[in-house]
């Protein structure tokens, strides 16, 4: 039986837990990953979804010195519309109004996931992959956590790092208590071509049937994800695409001209997941497997991000001063600076699902007078465009931008 120890192992290689373990490149510390899936085949597999990166992920990888070549398969956010079917409510934010050049950017997830995968392949001598692999036991020594692979492989470390998900394993059987909200909703993502050019605005419209977000993608083609509710979505999901098309239009409007077409259709049921506490002794659980949001306002992945900066930040601090990487203080300390994000994005992100599926007169009046409210407010907006752009409160390093602390690049 193969006995190995590290300093660090990484439980699942998805969008977070890559990102995390490139951003450990220059640590000197002996890295582990676990990964379930073959992330060969996983680009067979074929994740159809487009996700927006915030301001702060970018930022995060522009640090990383990584944003130059994910700048080649990105799409700028320029402007944000956001509208209710139906209503004349609406607010619009434009970047040049905040001094800055594009609110995020809008790329492939697969894409995204299979570059930073091949990065933290090829560019850290330090990380050991155990890939396909799935874990059998988790055993908590009194120095540390103990690993058993389903090869029958046994790997120790000091400190666990759990990204694999909001089905987490490691969440599971370590008893973290957990919430979980089911939104009777399922998200129909795909890419419709459009007659005329998105000109680099995303949409977000509040319909009937749930929120439909509309991102912009190449020239004159654009993402769709639509979070339709619980019984409507069985006969949507059964349309041929001609049926379809015309459907959704209808429930967008004409902003983008006539549809023309729509392709890559995938559907994903949507949940909230949130664990109690992100830390146990010598256990961090981050992303998803922390904290499973709606994906309305495009924050899942973004919160997930900035829950790596402050990691990352807090065990560059233990190295250089040589401390201990699994003190508990840190991790604490950890679970502090970052608790207030995590559940203001949560909160957030389930009030606006749970406020725009009321049909309850007094709350439809409240929120249109929300909307508009908004878009006579500049104070208001900016200070709402900050914080959706992950920028709001205190940053770690990976996230400002050189000589200016407040994350900001002038146009
Ligand atoms: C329709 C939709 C649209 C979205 N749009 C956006 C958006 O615009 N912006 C945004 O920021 N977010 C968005 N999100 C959310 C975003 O996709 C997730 O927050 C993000 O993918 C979470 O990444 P993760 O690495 O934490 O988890 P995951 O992506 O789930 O990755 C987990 C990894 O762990 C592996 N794994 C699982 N179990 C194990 C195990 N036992 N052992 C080893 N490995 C394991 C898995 O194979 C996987 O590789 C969207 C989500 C949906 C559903």
């Amino acid at each position: 039986m193969k006995h190995q120890k590290f300093d660090i192992i990484i439980v699942g290689a998805g969008l977070v837990g890559s990102s995390f373990a490139y951003a450990l490149k220059k640590l000197p510390l002996n890295i582990a990953i676990i990964e379930s899936q073959d992330i060969i085949k996983q680009a067979v597999i074929n994740d159809k979804r487009s996700i927006a990166l915030s301001r702060a992920s970018y930022q995060v990888l522009q640090n990383l010195g990584l944003w130059q070549a994910i700048s080649h398969f990105a799409t700028p956010i320029k402007s944000i519309h956001v509208s209710e079917q139906g209503k004349f409510a609406f607010t619009h934010f434009n970047c040049q109004d905040m001094a800055i050049d594009a609110f995020g950017y809008v790329v492939l997830s697969q894409q995204l996931k299979q570059y930073l995968q091949t990065q933290a392949q090829t560019e850290l001598n330090n990380l050991t992959w155990f890939c396909p692999s799935k874990i059998q036991t988790i055993h908590k020594t009194v120095d540390d956590i103990e690993i058993t692979l389903d090869n029958n492989t046994i790997i120790t470390t000091k400190l666990l790092v759990a990204t694999d998900g909001s089905r987490s394993i490691v969440r599971q059987q370590l008893n973290f208590a957990t919430k979980r909200k089911d939104y009777q909703q399922t998200a129909l993502v795909a890419n419709v071509h459009t007659e005329y050019s998105h000109k680099n605005t995303a949409y977000e419209r509040f319909t009937e049937l749930g929120p439909l977000a509309v991102l912009p993608l190449l020239a004159n083609q654009s993402a769709i994800i639509w979070s339709i509710k619980h019984p409507h979505q069985k006969d949507i999901l059964d349309l041929s695409d001609e049926e379809l098309l015309p459907l959704v239009q209808s429930y967008f409007g004409k902003r983008l001209g006539q549809w023309l077409a729509i392709e890559q259709r995938q559907a994903y049921p949507l949940q909230a997941v949130s664990s109690q506490s992100c830390i146990a002794p010598k256990v961090v659980l981050m992303g998803n497997a922390a904290h499973t949001v709606h994906p309305v306002a495009g924050q899942g992945f973004n919160l997930g991000m900035r829950d790596v900066a402050v990691l990352v930040e807090l065990l560059t601090q233990a190295v250089n001063h040589k401390q201990a990487i699994d003190d508990f203080a840190l991790l604490k300390n950890y679970q502090q600076w970052r608790s207030q994000d995590q559940l203001q994005t949560q909160w957030f992100t389930d009030s606006l699902v749970e406020i725009f599926n009321q049909s309850f007169l007094p709350i439809k009046c409240l929120r249109r007078a929300g909307l508009m409210a908004l878009e006579l407010s500049p104070l208001i907006k900016q200070q709402f465009c900050q914080y959706s752009m992950g920028l709001s409160g205190r940053l770690p390093s990976l996230i400002q931008t050189q000589g200016d602390s407040n994350g900001y690049q002038t146009v």
